[in-house]
């Protein structure tokens, strides 16, 4: 797989999609590649080609807005087969099931095209020489791949604060070491350059983001659907990220993963250097789109060690609501410290050992793990909301979607 080289000026279109009706979703997406100076000019015609889609497991059906919508993923996989029959759909899994409840099993099927669990093929050792990461271990099925096209969902995050285009790439390692990596790394800053040391060594040529319904609130996995009618593509996913967080209302460069792959040349998250086709930003923007608690851009005017205080404070931690939960252990799995045990009659956190990763609450699919500010915590939240000039209010998903 060739790494194609950055253009300065990146294009990304915004589309409007409206619903996930499938022949003005697939005119859409058309429209959208179109905008870039079509599909081909990311694909070549004939080439062996992977589609990274958003799976998060465990399996959840596309309505609640968890994974790329299999509608959405039909819409491109139908104008890459004019392109090219050799085309492999996939993510990693934690069984077939997923493929079943998430209707990528019935849309592969239809389009003739092979759909996989990247486990079962296996991975390859890479030297990354990265940020942070000597080495990786990455799916074969994207290393053999002629072209990687990446289909990720519009959400927030609990750790990262929003998931796209970069953040879906952390699917293409192994299970195992997604969980170890969240334990060695559990500073969200930090985190975000181990997704871009990922980035480095699989780049896509091609990005085109569901956000016809994206994810509000408390993502990746317990937000709330938000329709957002639109498609976001372009060549460089770190620009694409860029113009999806604009939309929602996030300083692109406030964003770790893209403030990382911008200043290491991975790709483009300033805005200036960003060309926009299609729909004007101003003018699909959503009101009071609503983000999990996170760290004020208020703080980067502050000393270090105040910083360091206050993002203790500022960053939730996790609570198991035991009337919802129905001890499914899923979180108990996720857990890279072994800070979860099930043996009451709901999962229990131990808070002395928690890292505050979120790959708990990331695996609930009962909406039984809140994300709770300390008292302090909600103290500073309040002042980076109101008092220090911060735009939109940030709402913590332990108090419901009741902000409007
Ligand atoms: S908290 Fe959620 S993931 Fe954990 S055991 Fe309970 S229901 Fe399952
Ligand atoms: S309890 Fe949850 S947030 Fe804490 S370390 Fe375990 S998985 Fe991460």
């Amino acid at each position: 797989m060739d790494i194609l080289p950055l253009v300065a000026g990146e294009r990304v279109a915004v589309v409007r999609a409206e619903t996930y009706e499938s022949a003005s979703l697939k005119a859409a997406v058309a429209q959208a590649l179109d905008l870039l100076g079509g599909p081909e000019r990311f694909v070549p015609r004939g080439a062996k080609v992977f589609v990274k889609v958003n799976l998060l497991p465990p399996p959840s059906p596309p309505e609640r807005a968890i994974v790329t919508h299999p509608a959405f993923a039909e819409a491109v996989l139908t104008l890459l087969r004019e392109i090219t029959p050799r085309i492999t759909v996939g993510d990693d899994v934690d069984g077939s099931e997923s493929f079943e409840v998430t209707g990528y099993r019935r849309i592969c099927d239809r389009l003739g095209v092979e759909l996989i669990n990247l486990r079962e093929r296996g991975f390859v050792e890479v030297g990354v020489d990265g940020d942070v990461l000597e080495k990786i271990y990455i799916a074969k099925a994207v290393l053999e791949a002629d072209v990687v096209v990446d289909l990720p969902k519009l959400k927030t995050h609990a750790l990262t604060r929003f998931t796209g285009a970069v953040k879906n790439l952390y699917g293409i390692i192994p299970a195992g070491l997604r969980k170890r990596l969240h334990g060695d790394h559990p500073e969200p800053d930090e985190f975000c350059r181990v997704l871009v040391d990922i980035l480095r060594v699989a780049r896509p040529a091609l990005t085109v983001m569901d956000a016809v319904v994206a994810m509000e609130g408390a993502g990746p996995a317990n937000g709330t659907p938000r329709d957002l009618g639109l498609v976001i593509a372009g060549a460089d996913a770190v620009a694409v990220d860029a113009v999806a967080q604009m939309i929602i209302g996030l300083d692109p460069l406030g964003v770790g993963t893209t403030r990382s792959a911008h200043a290491r040349g991975l790709g483009i998250g300033d805005p200036a250097e960003i060309e926009v086709v299609g729909e004007g930003i101003a003018t699909v923007r959503p009101e009071g789109f609503r983000f999990p608690p996170a760290v004020g851009e208020f703080m980067g005017r502050l000393p270090p060690a105040l910083i360091r205080w206050i993002v203790g404070h500022l960053q939730a931690r996790p609570v198991v609501t035991r009337g919802r939960c129905v001890s499914c252990g899923a979180c108990v799995r996720a857990c890279p410290v072994g800070a979860v045990n099930l043996r009451g009659e709901a999962a229990r956190i131990d808070r002395r050992s928690c890292i505050r990763c979120m790959c708990c609450h990331e695996a609930c699919r009962y909406g039984a793990i809140e994300l709770v500010l300390d008292p302090l915590g909600r103290l500073f939240r309040s002042i980076g909301s109101h008092g220090l000039g911060r735009r939109k209010r940030q709402v913590s998903p332990a108090e419901g979607n009741n902000d409007g």
